[in-house]
């Protein structure tokens, strides 16, 4: 499942070969996804330029703007369980789950330029979504509700600290939630709450502020190292070849259930936790 890292590391990739370009064309092959693909969708977005891409959440935002009447909308994609955007060159074969396709012009004024770039999403699973948003983005519903980004200044122990008094939550459900922060996923919630040494299970509200520190700070390392290393995959984006965006990483419980613990060697123990799994040492952790 495309975590925050792959969807910054999609967004970093696309970027650069995608802003200044005109949508020439959009093909929906399948609206039914896990929500459907607005029908006015193709009207809306042929012949704007693509301004800026950003990211909030898993949730990447296209900025669009109407060439005639400088109207700015957003394309707001989501990658679901299973989805991927890829860039390819015109005349590639359609594999069988590229649901959408958005011809991408020269960067010349000429709409009726033969595409230099197919922007294809692709989801197996189809929980992902494609849908278009009015300014201001942040009132969409979507949205609305979603805590800090953890990699911003906002996330911190302050912000952990008070949000979790009276939580009776696991600290990792808690940590997970995307209304006290968005992105940290099953993968991350682990690898963060073994590095500081705090016990999955452990009621979130009972967490002293000086531990949530070093949880903020964990969280942001694992999550900038996972981002970085995603920088040396960025050419799968273009070529559309393999799979793209996941990227081995080093981790230290997830997937190592039974294991020894690369501090203390004792095994590690395996729970289901909201049916994630949640790997950690009980001798490490606390
Ligand atoms: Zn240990």
């Amino acid at each position: 499942m495309p975590e925050l890292p792959e969807v910054e590391t999609t967004r970093q990739g696309l970027a650069p070969h995608c802003i200044g370009r005109r949508v020439s064309e959009v093909a929906v092959h399948n609206a039914r996804l896990r929500w459907p693909v607005p029908e006015s969708l193709a009207d809306t977005l042929t012949g704007r330029l693509i301004q800026r891409i950003d990211r909030r959440g898993k949730y990447l935002l296209l900025y669009c703007e109407h060439e005639a009447n400088g109207h700015v909308g957003v394309l707001m994609v989501h990658l679901g369980m299973s989805g991927s955007l890829r860039l390819v060159e015109p005349g590639t074969d359609r594999k069988t789950h590229d649901h959408l396709v958005f011809s991408l012009s020269d960067r010349e004024d000429d709409l009726d330029a033969e595409p230099q770039w197919e922007l294809r999403y692709h989801d197996p699973r189809r929980f992902g979504c494609c849908l278009w948003l009015e300014l201001p983005v942040e009132q969409h519903p979507l949205l609305v509700s979603l805590g800090p980004e953890p990699l911003s200044e906002a996330f911190d122990d302050q912000h952990l600290f008070r949000l979790s008094r009276g939580k009776s939550a696991p600290i990792k459900s808690f940590l997970m939630d995307s209304h006290v922060v968005v992105g940290v996923g099953n993968i991350y919630a682990n690898e963060a709450l073994f590095r500081v040494g705090i016990h999955p299970l452990r009621e979130a509200g009972g967490i002293s502020q000086a531990r949530y520190k070093a949880l903020s700070a964990a969280v942001r390392e694992i999550l900038a190292q996972a981002i970085e290393r995603g920088g040396t995959t960025l050419r799968d984006f273009v070529n559309g070849k393999g799979e793209p965006g996941y990227f081995q990483q080093e981790l230290s419980v997830y997937g190592r259930a039974g294991e020894p613990c690369v501090r203390c060697n004792k095994p590690l123990t395996e729970v289901r936790l909201s049916a994630r799994s949640t790997v950690f040492c009980a001798r490490c952790q606390r």
